[in-house]
């Protein structure tokens, strides 16, 4: 019998979240039996910290239930002929050392993943936040070669693909991060100019110096006072694509205006939110491109790893402070 380790949401996060909001549980799984419907017992080897789960944890969950999240998994017994012991998979089955599975929720990893290629991967450049990345820049910015597109959140998990992406479509990157490390880092994979938006002091002004003419697109990770300062600096007819609002995750008071309507309507600009998901059906495609840059090194990976289950709290706090570079993971 095999005792797993799971973290549950304690309390319903109040502003930022705090360790005491979470609290790690011991859960019996019951041994596999033949015949039954639960034939796979997993442990997980990597797990994801990402900011949906501030927001989603709101909307989806209740005191005392798992904390949501995805892992990558190893398969270590099958009663199941369709998975190997020693298999590794993605699961989306939250903050958990080890759950029981009938196989229909585990994805495996790509057939042609190379050996040498960590796994965490999966969770990050060759995962959701990659394809978050893919799909937001091709079908929601729509960008075109020798464009300039923004992207905010630069040296996390999704920024930093955009931002390679954008080089590899033909356009100028602009991007912005919370420290001097991050931004050295920024120019170290491509970006065409990169600031920290914490030291800057006029925003405004750091934007306009790193595109005069403006922004064609502009990919949003944060949201709030950084994107209303950036929408002024788009150029007519300029998309933005909504991906995320990190910096309203946190609100306990919902933060007001300054308001859109005037230069969506001045400078004629679409602005569309999205979710990943909406792609699903193209997911192969998307992580077989990803995975390709990678192994041609047009896509460089930086993970943050966080060593040991217990720090998971602290590693998803960390994240929301900023204190990842690349790919927040935790490796149990
Ligand atoms: P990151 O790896 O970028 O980590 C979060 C980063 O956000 C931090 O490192 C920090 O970097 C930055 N940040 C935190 N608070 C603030 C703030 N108040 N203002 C500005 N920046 C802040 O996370 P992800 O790449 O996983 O996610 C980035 C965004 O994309 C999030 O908003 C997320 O919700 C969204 N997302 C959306 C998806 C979708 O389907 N639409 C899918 C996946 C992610 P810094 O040091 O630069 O401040």
């Amino acid at each position: 019998m095999v005792i797993a380790k799971a973290w549950v949401l304690q309390k319903h996060f109040d502003g930022f979240p705090k360790t005491s909001d979470f609290d790690l549980k011991k859960i019996e799984l019951p041994n596999l039996k033949d015949g039954g419907e639960q034939k796979l017992l997993l442990e997980s080897v990597f797990l994801s910290v990402d900011p949906y789960m501030r927001p989603y944890s709101r909307l989806q969950m209740k005191e005392g239930d798992i904390m949501i999240g995805t892992q990558v998994a190893r398969i270590v017994e099958s009663k199941n002929p369709g998975f190997t012991v020693g298999t590794f998979v993605t699961a989306n089955r939250g903050w958990r050392t080890h759950f029981i599975s009938d196989g229909k929720d585990l994805q495996l990893l790509l057939s042609n993943w190379p050996e040498s290629l960590p796994k965490s991967l999966a969770l990050g450049t060759v995962g959701m936040p990659g394809l978050t990345a893919y799909f937001g820049l091709l079908e929601v910015c729509k960008m075109k070669p020798g464009e300039t597109v923004l992207v905010n959140a630069a040296a996390g998990a999704v920024g930093s693909v955009v931002g390679q992406l954008t080089k590899i479509g033909g356009c100028k990157v602009v991007g912005s991060a919370g420290s001097d490390d991050k931004v050295a880092y920024l120019k170290k994979i491509g970006f065409d100019e990169a600031f920290n938006y914490k030291t800057v002091k006029s925003l405004d002004e750091a934007l306009r110096k790193a595109s005069p003419d403006g922004y064609d697109c502009f990919f949003d990770n944060v949201g709030g006072e950084f994107a209303s300062v950036a929408i002024n600096q788009m150029k007519k007819y300029g998309r933005i694509a909504v991906c995320g609002a990190i910096s309203q995750y946190n609100d306990s008071v919902p933060q007001k205006g300054p308001y859109v309507q005037i230069p969506m309507l001045f400078k004629e600009l679409q602005m569309e939110g999205f979710l990943v998901t909406r792609w699903n059906n193209r997911r192969e495609e998307g992580l077989q491109a990803l995975l390709k840059w990678v192994v041609e090194g047009k896509v460089k990976c930086h993970e943050q790893v966080t060593e040991g289950f217990e720090n998971m709290p602290m590693a998803f706090i960390g994240m929301l402070k900023g204190e990842n570079l690349g790919k927040a993971v935790v490796k149990v």
